[in-house]
Protein backbone atom coordinates (compact mmCIF):
# COMPACT_ATOMS: atom_id res chain seq x y z
CA UNK A 1 0.00 0.00 0.00
CA UNK A 2 1.34 3.09 -0.90
CA UNK A 3 1.22 5.95 1.56
CA UNK A 4 0.36 9.99 0.81
CA UNK A 5 2.46 12.54 1.58
CA UNK A 6 1.12 13.18 4.65
CA UNK A 7 0.79 9.34 6.25
CA UNK A 8 4.79 9.61 4.97
CA UNK A 9 5.33 12.46 7.46
CA UNK A 10 3.37 11.37 10.17
CA UNK A 11 5.17 7.94 9.93
CA UNK A 12 8.49 9.75 10.19
CA UNK A 13 6.95 11.41 13.25
CA UNK A 14 5.87 8.30 14.71
CA UNK A 15 9.33 6.86 14.61
CA UNK A 16 10.96 9.50 16.23
CA UNK A 17 7.98 9.64 18.73
CA UNK A 18 8.70 5.70 19.22
CA UNK A 19 12.68 6.68 19.91
CA UNK A 20 11.95 9.46 22.44
CA UNK A 21 9.26 6.91 24.09
CA UNK A 22 6.81 9.90 24.31
CA UNK A 23 3.27 9.22 25.70
CA UNK A 24 0.82 8.29 22.44
CA UNK A 25 -1.31 11.07 23.18
CA UNK A 26 1.09 13.13 21.82
CA UNK A 27 0.61 11.41 18.62
CA UNK A 28 -2.40 13.57 17.44
CA UNK A 29 -1.23 16.69 19.44
CA UNK A 30 1.88 16.87 17.04
CA UNK A 31 0.47 15.02 14.16
CA UNK A 32 -3.07 16.89 13.57
CA UNK A 33 -3.00 20.15 12.15
CA UNK A 34 -3.53 23.44 14.09
CA UNK A 35 -6.01 25.24 11.36
CA UNK A 36 -7.06 24.29 7.67
CA UNK A 37 -8.26 26.53 5.52
CA UNK A 38 -10.05 26.24 2.08
CA UNK A 39 -10.87 29.36 0.03
CA UNK A 40 -12.74 29.82 -3.51
CA UNK A 41 -10.64 31.69 -6.20
CA UNK A 42 -12.20 33.76 -8.72
CA UNK A 43 -11.19 36.22 -10.35
CA UNK A 44 -11.63 37.74 -13.49
CA UNK A 45 -9.94 36.64 -16.75
CA UNK A 46 -8.21 39.51 -19.55
CA UNK A 47 -10.20 37.72 -22.04
CA UNK A 48 -13.80 38.81 -19.74
CA UNK A 49 -14.32 35.73 -18.53
CA UNK A 50 -14.12 33.88 -14.91
CA UNK A 51 -11.72 32.09 -13.69
CA UNK A 52 -12.06 29.62 -10.34
CA UNK A 53 -9.24 28.40 -8.49
CA UNK A 54 -8.89 26.88 -5.32
CA UNK A 55 -6.59 27.92 -2.31
CA UNK A 56 -4.91 26.45 0.64
CA UNK A 57 -3.48 27.27 3.51
CA UNK A 58 -2.90 24.52 6.76
CA UNK A 59 -1.45 25.95 10.26
CA UNK A 60 0.01 22.89 11.33
CA UNK A 61 1.67 24.31 14.71
CA UNK A 62 2.36 27.46 16.66
CA UNK A 63 3.54 26.75 19.97
CA UNK A 64 7.13 28.14 19.31
CA UNK A 65 6.23 31.37 17.52
CA UNK A 66 3.70 32.21 14.52
CA UNK A 67 3.19 30.06 11.44
CA UNK A 68 5.47 30.24 9.08
CA UNK A 69 5.80 28.63 5.26
CA UNK A 70 5.77 29.09 1.48
CA UNK A 71 2.85 29.65 -0.56
CA UNK A 72 2.97 27.18 -3.70
CA UNK A 73 1.42 28.13 -7.26
CA UNK A 74 0.77 23.86 -8.93
CA UNK A 75 -1.83 22.51 -10.99
CA UNK A 76 -1.20 19.42 -8.58
CA UNK A 77 -1.72 21.54 -4.94
CA UNK A 78 -4.36 19.66 -2.87
CA UNK A 79 -4.94 19.09 0.45
CA UNK A 80 -2.73 15.91 1.66
CA UNK A 81 0.35 17.33 0.29
CA UNK A 82 -0.07 21.18 1.76
CA UNK A 83 -1.03 19.24 5.01
CA UNK A 84 2.17 17.27 5.05
CA UNK A 85 4.36 20.21 3.87
CA UNK A 86 2.91 22.30 6.50
CA UNK A 87 3.73 19.30 9.52
CA UNK A 88 7.60 19.84 7.60
CA UNK A 89 7.61 23.02 8.16
CA UNK A 90 6.68 22.95 12.32
CA UNK A 91 9.96 20.32 12.56
CA UNK A 92 12.08 22.26 10.18
CA UNK A 93 11.58 25.36 12.27
CA UNK A 94 12.53 23.67 15.28
CA UNK A 95 15.71 21.99 13.65
CA UNK A 96 16.90 25.53 12.63
CA UNK A 97 15.96 26.86 16.04
CA UNK A 98 14.00 29.50 14.88
CA UNK A 99 10.94 31.17 16.66
CA UNK A 100 8.20 29.97 14.27
CA UNK A 101 5.75 27.14 13.73
CA UNK A 102 4.92 25.82 10.64
CA UNK A 103 2.33 26.56 8.11
CA UNK A 104 2.16 25.71 4.24
CA UNK A 105 -0.48 26.57 1.43
CA UNK A 106 -0.95 27.32 -2.02
CA UNK A 107 -2.79 27.54 -5.31
CA UNK A 108 -3.90 25.11 -7.72
CA UNK A 109 -3.44 26.67 -10.88
CA UNK A 110 -0.53 26.74 -13.66
CA UNK A 111 0.64 30.19 -13.25
CA UNK A 112 2.17 29.69 -16.65
CA UNK A 113 -1.29 29.87 -18.07
CA UNK A 114 -2.09 32.70 -16.42
CA UNK A 115 -1.13 36.72 -17.57
CA UNK A 116 0.87 39.12 -15.24
CA UNK A 117 -2.29 40.59 -14.62
CA UNK A 118 -3.86 37.83 -13.97
CA UNK A 119 -1.87 36.45 -11.81
CA UNK A 120 -1.61 39.46 -9.29
CA UNK A 121 -5.51 39.70 -9.25
CA UNK A 122 -5.32 36.05 -7.99
CA UNK A 123 -2.86 36.45 -5.24
CA UNK A 124 -4.50 39.79 -3.95
CA UNK A 125 -7.70 37.87 -3.74
CA UNK A 126 -5.94 34.57 -1.99
CA UNK A 127 -4.92 37.77 0.40
CA UNK A 128 -8.46 39.10 1.08
CA UNK A 129 -9.97 35.67 1.22
CA UNK A 130 -7.21 34.53 4.15
CA UNK A 131 -8.02 38.05 6.16
CA UNK A 132 -6.32 38.08 9.34
CA UNK A 133 -5.39 34.43 9.26
CA UNK A 134 -1.93 35.96 8.10
CA UNK A 135 -0.15 38.11 9.83
CA UNK A 136 3.17 39.48 11.41
CA UNK A 137 2.40 37.64 14.75
CA UNK A 138 -0.25 35.35 13.00
CA UNK A 139 1.52 33.55 9.98
CA UNK A 140 4.39 34.33 7.48
CA UNK A 141 4.45 33.22 4.25
CA UNK A 142 7.00 33.10 1.58
CA UNK A 143 8.21 31.84 -1.60
CA UNK A 144 8.13 27.94 -2.99
CA UNK A 145 7.20 26.29 -6.12
CA UNK A 146 6.40 29.40 -8.71
CA UNK A 147 5.99 31.65 -7.02
CA UNK A 148 8.38 34.40 -5.98
CA UNK A 149 9.74 37.91 -4.63
CA UNK A 150 6.98 39.57 -7.27
CA UNK A 151 4.07 37.68 -5.16
CA UNK A 152 5.47 37.82 -1.98
CA UNK A 153 5.27 42.01 -3.01
CA UNK A 154 1.58 41.54 -3.81
CA UNK A 155 0.62 40.33 -0.63
CA UNK A 156 2.80 42.81 1.37
CA UNK A 157 0.59 45.46 -0.83
CA UNK A 158 -2.72 43.74 -0.24
CA UNK A 159 -2.31 43.18 3.42
CA UNK A 160 -0.93 46.40 4.48
CA UNK A 161 -3.54 48.52 2.47
CA UNK A 162 -6.04 46.87 5.36
CA UNK A 163 -3.41 46.85 7.96
CA UNK A 164 -1.20 49.70 7.41
CA UNK A 165 2.57 49.21 6.47
CA UNK A 166 3.54 45.71 6.97
CA UNK A 167 6.49 44.44 5.65
CA UNK A 168 7.22 41.72 8.42
CA UNK A 169 3.64 39.97 7.10
CA UNK A 170 5.50 38.12 4.29
CA UNK A 171 8.86 36.98 3.81
CA UNK A 172 11.22 36.81 0.12
CA UNK A 173 10.12 40.10 -0.67
CA UNK A 174 12.12 41.82 -3.20
CA UNK A 175 15.18 44.16 -1.40
CA UNK A 176 13.27 47.69 -2.10
CA UNK A 177 10.12 46.20 -0.11
CA UNK A 178 12.79 45.26 2.47
CA UNK A 179 13.45 41.41 1.70
CA UNK A 180 16.93 40.23 3.26
CA UNK A 181 20.20 40.35 1.44
CA UNK A 182 20.76 36.73 0.60
CA UNK A 183 17.39 35.46 0.72
CA UNK A 184 16.89 34.04 -2.49
CA UNK A 185 19.94 31.75 -2.29
CA UNK A 186 19.96 30.93 1.21
CA UNK A 187 18.47 27.58 0.47
CA UNK A 188 20.77 26.04 -1.99
CA UNK A 189 23.44 27.84 0.22
CA UNK A 190 22.03 25.75 2.98
CA UNK A 191 21.75 23.14 1.19
CA UNK A 192 26.24 23.45 0.06
CA UNK A 193 26.59 24.17 4.28
CA UNK A 194 24.94 20.49 5.04
CA UNK A 195 26.68 18.30 2.51
CA UNK A 196 30.27 20.42 3.10
CA UNK A 197 29.59 19.44 6.47
CA UNK A 198 28.58 15.66 5.86
CA UNK A 199 31.09 15.22 3.49
CA UNK A 200 33.90 16.69 5.98
CA UNK A 201 32.70 14.36 9.04
CA UNK A 202 32.98 11.51 6.79
CA UNK A 203 36.58 12.13 5.48
CA UNK A 204 35.85 12.87 1.92
CA UNK A 205 37.69 15.45 -0.19
CA UNK A 206 34.53 17.51 -1.82
CA UNK A 207 36.09 18.58 -4.96
CA UNK A 208 35.98 14.28 -5.58
CA UNK A 209 32.26 14.13 -5.54
CA UNK A 210 30.11 13.70 -8.29
CA UNK A 211 26.37 15.59 -8.19
CA UNK A 212 23.32 14.42 -10.14
CA UNK A 213 20.56 17.23 -8.92
CA UNK A 214 16.86 17.23 -10.02
CA UNK A 215 15.78 20.72 -10.88
CA UNK A 216 17.33 23.45 -11.64
CA UNK A 217 14.73 26.27 -10.09
CA UNK A 218 15.43 28.47 -7.09
CA UNK A 219 17.19 25.92 -5.20
CA UNK A 220 18.54 23.56 -7.62
CA UNK A 221 20.54 25.92 -9.41
CA UNK A 222 21.88 27.91 -6.36
CA UNK A 223 23.45 24.87 -5.21
CA UNK A 224 24.90 23.91 -8.51
CA UNK A 225 26.51 27.28 -8.59
CA UNK A 226 27.83 26.61 -4.86
CA UNK A 227 29.28 22.70 -5.72
CA UNK A 228 30.67 24.43 -8.84
CA UNK A 229 32.37 27.12 -7.10
CA UNK A 230 33.22 24.92 -4.38
CA UNK A 231 34.96 22.64 -6.85
CA UNK A 232 32.74 19.70 -7.15
CA UNK A 233 31.26 18.26 -10.07
CA UNK A 234 27.90 18.55 -11.30
CA UNK A 235 27.39 15.46 -13.47
CA UNK A 236 23.80 15.35 -14.16
CA UNK A 237 20.67 18.69 -13.79
CA UNK A 238 17.04 18.43 -14.99
CA UNK A 239 14.14 20.32 -14.86
CA UNK A 240 10.51 20.02 -15.84
CA UNK A 241 11.23 19.82 -19.59
CA UNK A 242 14.36 17.24 -19.10
CA UNK A 243 17.95 16.83 -18.24
CA UNK A 244 21.51 16.76 -19.48
CA UNK A 245 24.62 15.15 -18.16
CA UNK A 246 28.38 15.08 -18.79
CA UNK A 247 30.47 12.56 -16.83
CA UNK A 248 33.50 15.01 -17.21
CA UNK A 249 31.48 17.32 -15.16
CA UNK A 250 28.68 20.45 -16.52
CA UNK A 251 29.85 24.04 -17.18
CA UNK A 252 27.62 25.72 -14.69
CA UNK A 253 28.23 29.05 -15.38
CA UNK A 254 27.73 28.61 -18.58
CA UNK A 255 24.30 26.28 -18.12
CA UNK A 256 23.27 28.67 -16.06
CA UNK A 257 23.78 31.28 -19.07
CA UNK A 258 21.44 29.31 -21.50
CA UNK A 259 18.78 28.39 -18.86
CA UNK A 260 18.37 31.88 -18.31
CA UNK A 261 18.07 32.66 -22.21
CA UNK A 262 16.39 29.33 -22.88
CA UNK A 263 14.07 28.98 -19.16
CA UNK A 264 15.40 25.57 -19.52
CA UNK A 265 18.58 23.43 -18.96
CA UNK A 266 17.48 20.99 -22.21
CA UNK A 267 20.67 21.50 -24.91
CA UNK A 268 22.96 23.35 -22.71
CA UNK A 269 26.65 23.17 -24.46
CA UNK A 270 28.91 20.44 -23.91
CA UNK A 271 26.11 17.67 -22.29
CA UNK A 272 23.69 15.39 -23.31
CA UNK A 273 20.65 14.49 -22.60
CA UNK A 274 19.07 12.05 -19.82
CA UNK A 275 15.61 11.97 -18.77
CA UNK A 276 14.15 13.05 -14.85
CA UNK A 277 14.24 8.94 -14.01
CA UNK A 278 17.49 8.20 -15.35
CA UNK A 279 19.17 11.00 -13.57
CA UNK A 280 17.45 9.98 -10.31
CA UNK A 281 19.32 6.77 -10.85
CA UNK A 282 22.49 7.71 -12.44
CA UNK A 283 26.12 6.82 -11.14
CA UNK A 284 26.73 9.95 -8.82
CA UNK A 285 27.75 10.72 -5.17
CA UNK A 286 25.71 13.03 -3.93
CA UNK A 287 21.88 12.87 -5.60
CA UNK A 288 19.63 16.25 -4.53
CA UNK A 289 16.17 16.02 -5.43
CA UNK A 290 15.10 20.04 -5.86
CA UNK A 291 11.98 19.75 -7.47
CA UNK A 292 9.17 17.77 -6.60
CA UNK A 293 7.99 15.40 -3.54
CA UNK A 294 8.01 11.88 -3.84
CA UNK A 295 9.86 11.17 -6.56
CA UNK A 296 11.99 8.16 -4.57
CA UNK A 297 10.02 5.57 -3.58
CA UNK A 298 9.83 1.48 -3.37
CA UNK A 299 10.27 1.32 -7.18
CA UNK A 300 13.23 3.54 -7.68
CA UNK A 301 15.09 3.28 -3.96
CA UNK A 302 16.42 -0.20 -4.94
CA UNK A 303 18.16 1.36 -7.48
CA UNK A 304 19.95 4.54 -6.58
CA UNK A 305 23.49 4.42 -6.91
CA UNK A 306 24.44 7.65 -5.37
CA UNK A 307 26.31 7.66 -1.33
CA UNK A 308 23.95 10.01 -0.34
CA UNK A 309 20.52 12.15 -1.33
CA UNK A 310 20.63 15.41 -0.05
CA UNK A 311 16.55 16.39 0.06
CA UNK A 312 16.62 19.99 -1.36
CA UNK A 313 13.40 19.34 -2.16
CA UNK A 314 10.32 18.99 0.77
CA UNK A 315 9.45 15.19 1.44
CA UNK A 316 11.40 14.00 -2.07
CA UNK A 317 11.93 10.57 -0.06
CA UNK A 318 8.72 8.49 0.94
CA UNK A 319 8.49 6.71 3.84
CA UNK A 320 8.85 3.19 2.22
CA UNK A 321 11.86 4.31 0.08
CA UNK A 322 13.78 5.71 3.09
CA UNK A 323 13.43 2.31 4.49
CA UNK A 324 14.97 0.60 1.58
CA UNK A 325 18.02 3.45 1.14
CA UNK A 326 18.45 2.93 5.36
CA UNK A 327 18.99 -0.60 4.65
CA UNK A 328 21.30 -0.04 1.48
CA UNK A 329 23.67 2.16 3.50
CA UNK A 330 22.61 5.10 1.46
CA UNK A 331 23.09 7.83 4.20
CA UNK A 332 19.44 10.37 3.30
CA UNK A 333 20.43 14.16 4.53
CA UNK A 334 16.84 15.19 5.83
CA UNK A 335 15.06 17.89 4.48
CA UNK A 336 13.90 19.19 7.57
CA UNK A 337 17.52 20.10 8.40
CA UNK A 338 19.11 20.43 5.00
CA UNK A 339 16.94 22.88 2.99
CA UNK A 340 16.18 25.03 6.39
CA UNK A 341 18.45 28.02 4.95
CA UNK A 342 15.40 29.41 3.37
CA UNK A 343 13.43 29.55 6.22
CA UNK A 344 16.72 30.44 8.30
CA UNK A 345 17.22 33.87 6.41
CA UNK A 346 13.13 34.41 6.60
CA UNK A 347 13.43 34.49 10.19
CA UNK A 348 16.36 37.24 9.46
CA UNK A 349 14.36 39.14 7.35
CA UNK A 350 11.41 39.22 9.88
CA UNK A 351 13.93 40.24 12.28
CA UNK A 352 15.08 43.01 10.30
CA UNK A 353 11.46 43.61 9.42
CA UNK A 354 10.40 44.05 12.67
CA UNK A 355 13.43 46.04 13.88
CA UNK A 356 13.45 48.15 10.77
CA UNK A 357 17.37 47.71 10.69
CA UNK A 358 19.10 46.15 7.59
CA UNK A 359 21.78 43.39 8.01
CA UNK A 360 24.77 43.10 5.90
CA UNK A 361 24.86 39.79 3.61
CA UNK A 362 27.77 39.00 5.27
CA UNK A 363 25.92 38.91 8.50
CA UNK A 364 23.44 36.93 6.70
CA UNK A 365 25.35 34.35 5.39
CA UNK A 366 27.80 33.99 8.48
CA UNK A 367 24.22 33.68 10.94
CA UNK A 368 22.94 31.11 8.14
CA UNK A 369 26.16 28.92 8.45
CA UNK A 370 25.95 28.87 12.14
CA UNK A 371 22.81 27.74 12.04
CA UNK A 372 22.97 25.07 9.73
CA UNK A 373 26.12 24.20 10.96
CA UNK A 374 24.78 24.02 14.75
CA UNK A 375 21.96 22.61 14.08
CA UNK A 376 23.95 19.45 12.15
CA UNK A 377 25.72 19.29 15.76
CA UNK A 378 22.71 19.07 17.39
CA UNK A 379 21.63 16.18 14.83
CA UNK A 380 24.59 13.89 15.12
CA UNK A 381 24.05 14.28 19.44
CA UNK A 382 20.65 12.84 18.93
CA UNK A 383 22.04 10.26 16.29
CA UNK A 384 24.64 9.03 18.71
CA UNK A 385 21.85 9.26 22.14
CA UNK A 386 18.69 7.47 20.01
CA UNK A 387 21.12 5.26 17.83
CA UNK A 388 19.32 6.51 14.58
CA UNK A 389 19.72 7.34 10.52
CA UNK A 390 19.72 10.54 9.98
CA UNK A 391 16.30 11.67 9.74
CA UNK A 392 14.92 9.97 12.42
CA UNK A 393 17.44 12.03 14.43
CA UNK A 394 16.22 15.39 12.77
CA UNK A 395 12.67 14.47 13.85
CA UNK A 396 13.47 13.76 17.05
CA UNK A 397 15.34 17.07 17.66
CA UNK A 398 12.13 19.04 15.89
CA UNK A 399 9.80 17.02 18.05
CA UNK A 400 11.67 17.35 21.17
CA UNK A 401 11.40 21.07 20.87
CA UNK A 402 7.78 21.29 20.15
CA UNK A 403 6.69 19.15 22.90
CA UNK A 404 8.83 20.83 25.21
CA UNK A 405 7.00 24.11 24.17
CA UNK A 406 3.44 22.48 24.18
CA UNK A 407 4.22 21.34 27.60
CA UNK A 408 5.29 24.62 29.05
CA UNK A 409 2.43 26.31 27.37
CA UNK A 410 0.06 24.00 28.51
CA UNK A 411 -3.76 23.20 26.94
CA UNK A 412 -5.81 25.33 28.64
P1 LIG B 1 11.22 26.60 -8.43
O1 LIG B 1 9.83 26.76 -8.92
O2 LIG B 1 12.11 27.79 -8.42
O3 LIG B 1 11.97 25.46 -9.27
C1 LIG B 1 11.43 24.17 -9.42
C2 LIG B 1 12.30 23.41 -10.41
O4 LIG B 1 11.78 22.07 -10.51
C3 LIG B 1 12.29 23.97 -11.82
O5 LIG B 1 13.57 23.83 -12.40
C4 LIG B 1 11.28 23.09 -12.53
O6 LIG B 1 11.49 23.05 -13.95
C5 LIG B 1 11.59 21.77 -11.89
N1 LIG B 1 10.49 20.80 -12.03
C6 LIG B 1 9.16 21.01 -11.94
N2 LIG B 1 8.50 19.86 -12.20
C7 LIG B 1 9.43 18.92 -12.46
C8 LIG B 1 9.38 17.56 -12.80
N3 LIG B 1 8.22 16.90 -12.93
N4 LIG B 1 10.55 16.89 -12.97
C9 LIG B 1 11.74 17.54 -12.83
N5 LIG B 1 11.85 18.83 -12.52
C10 LIG B 1 10.71 19.51 -12.33
O7 LIG B 1 11.09 25.96 -6.96
P2 LIG B 1 12.15 26.00 -5.79
O8 LIG B 1 11.86 27.18 -4.94
O9 LIG B 1 13.52 25.79 -6.34
O10 LIG B 1 11.70 24.73 -4.93
C11 LIG B 1 12.12 23.41 -5.29
C12 LIG B 1 11.86 22.49 -4.11
O11 LIG B 1 12.57 22.98 -2.98
C13 LIG B 1 10.40 22.37 -3.67
O12 LIG B 1 10.19 21.05 -3.18
C14 LIG B 1 10.31 23.35 -2.53
O13 LIG B 1 9.26 23.02 -1.63
C15 LIG B 1 11.67 23.16 -1.89
N6 LIG B 1 12.12 24.28 -1.06
C16 LIG B 1 12.24 25.53 -1.57
C17 LIG B 1 12.70 26.55 -0.75
C18 LIG B 1 12.94 27.95 -1.28
O14 LIG B 1 13.46 28.78 -0.52
N7 LIG B 1 12.63 28.25 -2.52
C19 LIG B 1 12.99 26.30 0.59
C20 LIG B 1 12.85 25.00 1.07
C21 LIG B 1 12.43 24.00 0.23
Amino acid sequence: MTLSAYESTNQFIQQAMVRLKLDAYYTTLLTTPSREIRVELSIELDNGTVGNFIGYRVQHDDSRGPFKGGLRYHPEVEIDEVRSLASLMTWKTAVADVPFGGAKGGIQVDPSMLSRWELERLTRRFVDQLGSTIGPNEDIPAPDMNTNAQVMAWIFDQYSKRNGFSPAVVTGKPLALHGSLGREAATGRGCYFAIREVLKAAGRDFTQQRFAIQGFGNVGSWFAKFVSAAGGKVVAVSDAYGGVQNAQGIDIPALLAHHKVTGQVVNGAGTQPISNEELLVSDCDVLVPAALGHVIDDKNAGQIRARYVLEAANGPVTFEADRILTQRSIVCLPDIWVNGGGVTVSYFEWVQNTQNFKWTEEKVNAELETRIVDAYRAICDMQTELKCNMRTAAFALGVSRVKAATDARGLG
